[in-house]
């Protein structure tokens, strides 16, 4: 374990060069102090978790303190918005302090969001408000806990510094963990550009440092591509078995890693809704739940594009193909797992979909259905869920196939413990978050803390902690998440 004085750095984005990223030094924010800490996120960095509590660690994440090996630096992109080009983006308000690595070797880079003007801050102010900062901490870690690949939180630190959205509020930063802050829009941006050397300079980096097996295969460009591919795969086939909707697909907010990345109006579901649409400015609903899959396609193909100077198109195709095979693998795969079904049957995905119409049409909570039809034996589960249905007949032919299909795999003592160990009891509901947001705007981050803690165990039951594993109440249903974060 290391105090905060010993991490050890090694900048190698910033090595890249002025092509990459810009140096720029954080601007602070006034009268900083700690909202709230992970303690998963601490030790991936080594650090002991009582250092967050130290006077420096609050001057060290809002913009006051700096390491002297550290080397801000506001990174460079482009990408696909909402399905139109946009030319040049970038760290318009979060700079890469630097890479870290732990004792086990691994590097993270340290990513304030929320420091202050930079070249691609654009018309914005280059901070983050208070509200944005926890939702994307709560978020990252939740998601973690899910087992959802996902960008880190060590911290938020709030302030009394003013910022101007739709009324005043209070800026603060989050310190985000990541192995790598390279985004699709990176590889785009070079490609519109037309800087083939710079391309190849980033690609090279991006296979050395995070595709290192790839150098081993006759095309490693391919390779890269490929895996690229599957870990996207992976990772929509969780969100959409999870109810995760990130609200903000565009090719700027998809990581090379497969990793869910850049938080704004994102929603778990509360009843199943396949049209949910978390973006209240999302008028065509392009990122709504269901349109996740075609999107991460649609992203991908973007990137495509982008590699296209390194590796052949008809490869870039056949590799593009891939794409919704595997997503569906793993997501009928994850889905037999909260249902609690032992092997695969082709039946599997009309038993799935016709579940799905039915929660959707009685509007049912849809984790918590999962969670409870764990909670019996299974004749009996289906037997109390079934009033929550409107259409019950419908569910009482769907009970009948579940059941038929659990017959055949015979009794199962386990049956709770396995299920539960994939379907969480907590979940970081929007109206959860909206409360802890509301308490620490008024300087109280006990509920901030407590949420989390709750959080970073989502499928234990929790002693006392009742209350945060029920359906939201009717207000905390249709909360409208502001993009203007
Ligand atoms: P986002 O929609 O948050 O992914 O942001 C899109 C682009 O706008 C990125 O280049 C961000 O860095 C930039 N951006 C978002 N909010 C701000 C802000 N308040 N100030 C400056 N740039 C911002
Ligand atoms: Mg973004």
């Amino acid at each position: 374990m290391k105090a905060l004085d010993e991490l050890t750095f090694d900048n190698r984005f910033a090595r890249l060069g002025d092509a990459f990223s810009t140096s720029v030094l954080p601007d602070p924010i006034d009268n900083p102090r700690l909202v709230v800490a992970s303690d998963g996120a601490m030790a991936l960095l080594d650090l002991e978790p009582t250092e967050a509590h130290s006077p420096v660690f609050a001057q060290l994440f809002s913009g006051h303190k700096l390491w002297a090996e550290a080397q801000p630096r506001a990174m460079v992109y482009s990408g696909h918005q909402f399905g139109g080009y946009s030319p040049r983006l970038g760290d318009g308000r979060g700079l890469l302090l630097g890479e870290v690595y732990n004792d086990a070797g691994e590097h993270w880079d340290l990513h304030l969001k929320g420091a202050g003007l930079t070249p691609y801050s654009r018309m914005g102010d280059g901070r983050a408000v208070l509200r944005s900062s926890i939702r994307e901490f709560l978020a990252s870690e939740a998601l973690h806990a899910l087992g959802i690949p996902t960008s880190r939180a060590l911290c938020v630190i709030g302030s009394d510094t003013p910022v101007w959205r739709e009324t005043q509020e209070r800026a603060a930063m989050v310190l985000r963990l990541a192995p790598s802050h390279i985004r699709f829009g990176h590889f785009e941006y070079f490609y519109y550009t037309k800087q083939p050397e710079q391309a190849k300079v980033l690609g090279e980096h991006v296979l050395a440092m995070h595709f290192p097996e790839c150098l081993e295969q006759p095309e490693p460009y391919l390779a890269m591509f490929r895996a690229i591919v599957e870990r996207n795969a992976e990772l929509i086939a969780k969100w959409q078995a999870y109810g995760f909707c990130h609200g903000v697909m565009n090719t700027d907010n998809m990581s090379i890693l497969g990793i869910t990345f850049d938080f704004g109006p994102f929603a778990f579901l509360d009843d199943f809704d396949a049209n949910f649409i978390c973006n209240h400015s999302d008028d065509q609903g392009r990122y709504s739940f269901s349109n996740q899959v075609p999107i991460a396609h649609w992203n991908l193909s973007a990137l495509a594009q982008a590699l296209t100077p390194f590796i052949n198109v008809q490869a870039l195709r056949e590799t593009l193909e891939l794409f919704l095979p595997l997503y569906e693998a793993h997501y009928l795969d994850l889905m037999r797992r909260r249902l609690g079904l032992a092997q695969g049957e082709d039946s599997d995905k009309a038993l799935i979909e016709d579940l799905l119409r039915l929660m959707q049409n009685s509007s049912v909570d849809y984790n918590l259905f999962l969670r409870r039809l764990g909670d019996q034996p299974a004749a009996q589960a289906v037997a109390t869920l079934r009033d929550d249905f409107i259409d019950r007949d419908g569910f009482d032919h769907w009970s009948a196939r579940y059941l038929q299909r659990l017959a055949v795999q015979g009794d199962d003592p386990e049956r709770t413990a396995r299920m539960h160990a994939v379907n969480p009891l907590y979940l970081l509901r929007n109206y959860l978050a909206q409360n802890a947001i509301d308490a620490a705007q008024q300087g109280d981050y006990e509920e901030v803390r407590r949420l989390h803690n709750v959080l970073t165990r989502p499928f234990d039951e929790q002693p006392g902690m009742q209350a945060y594993a029920q359906r939201p109440p009717e207000w905390g249903k249709h909360l409208e998440i502001s993009c203007s974060s």
